[in-house]
């Protein structure tokens, strides 16, 4: 079978199956199999596939139309220009959650375009790290000193941040960890994407959230805001004086978590949107 029909194939095979973008999928699976990049595949699209690949093209794309996430199938994903490993025991990262981390740079005041400053030393805390894409980021990206920490409650979650941590060429501490239960010393800045979906909303996400994503990183319990609650009314043991707690939400939940951080005593406390005009990251400061 040549790639022409071989991709033909995929994008049919995806779109019965209800596959969202079927053309998109196939041909990022394709490329992920055969390494053949759009250029070369059109200077010869009817040049045959080896039976190798072509079997392991099907394959893909088998695995595709049973809605498995295509992250999981190649094993990757991109975030903040960095590729992340990924597999079941994570949440994929998404790209709503780079404002996070453009937020949290802009706040230090020692993202991309700051100058580089060896005075200070910058102290994070990544809470439900996952994959560890925020800490990891946040390190490679802040050009002042930084020191990080990621926690999550999953030992599994935390295999794969380590292995992130690894191919990226980066040191981070991470720490198995019911929220604060084995954290010790104070932050500069604890960041956290927690799990924030209502339970009853659960069953409504399209099936590669549902089925795939794991299901503690995304149920925020009865309302969603379980997480919110306890990180904020337990951070302020854990951070600096001055120090911020910045937060990714769900688009309806900026007025309950302003809310509930300003009770605190939070400070400074405001909301940023996401590329979508969607609410997205709240944060605050903890000034004693
Ligand atoms: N943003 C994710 C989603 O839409 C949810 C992530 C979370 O609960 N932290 O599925």
């Amino acid at each position: 079978m040549n790639l022409k029909n071989a991709y033909r194939n995929g994008t049919e095979r995806l779109r019965t199956s209800g596959v969202p973008e079927p053309e998109l999928d196939a041909w990022y699976l394709l490329e992920y199999v055969t390494g053949i990049g759009r250029a070369s595949y059109y200077a010869d699209p009817d040049r045959e596939m080896a039976e190798s690949r072509k079997a392991e093209y099907d394959r893909c794309i088998e695995a595709r139309s049973r809605r498995i996430p295509l992250q999981h199938i190649t094993g990757e994903q991109e975030f903040m220009g960095l590729t992340f490993h990924v597999n079941g025991d994570v949440l994929i990262p998404r790209q709503d959650t780079e404002t996070l981390v453009e937020t949290a740079l802009d706040l230090l005041d020692c993202g991309k375009s700051a100058k580089r400053t060896e005075e200070r030393i910058v102290r994070l805390l990544d809470m439900c790290t996952g994959s560890g894409c925020i800490l990891l980021s946040m390190l490679h990206y802040a050009k002042c000193r930084t020191e990080g920490i990621g926690s999550d409650i999953s030992a599994k979650a935390l295999k794969v941040a380590s292995e992130n941590a690894r191919r990226l060429g980066m040191t981070a501490g991470f720490i198995e960890s019911d929220l604060f239960e084995k954290i010790e010393g104070k932050f500069t800045m604890i960041l956290s994407n927690p799990p924030y979906i209502r339970s009853a909303e659960i069953a409504e996400l399209q099936d590669e959230v549902r089925l795939y994503d794991p299901a503690g990183a995304l149920d925020g319990k009865e309302d969603g805001l379980y997480f919110y609650r306890k990180i904020i009314s337990q951070s302020p043991t854990y951070l600096e004086d001055g120090g911020y707690l910045i937060f990714e939400i769900g688009h309806d939940q900026a007025c309950d978590v302003t809310g509930m951080m300003r009770a605190q005593g939070f400070s400074d406390v405001s909301v940023k949107k996401d590329l979508a005009g969607l609410d997205r990251v709240v944060y605050g400061r903890y000034i004693r």
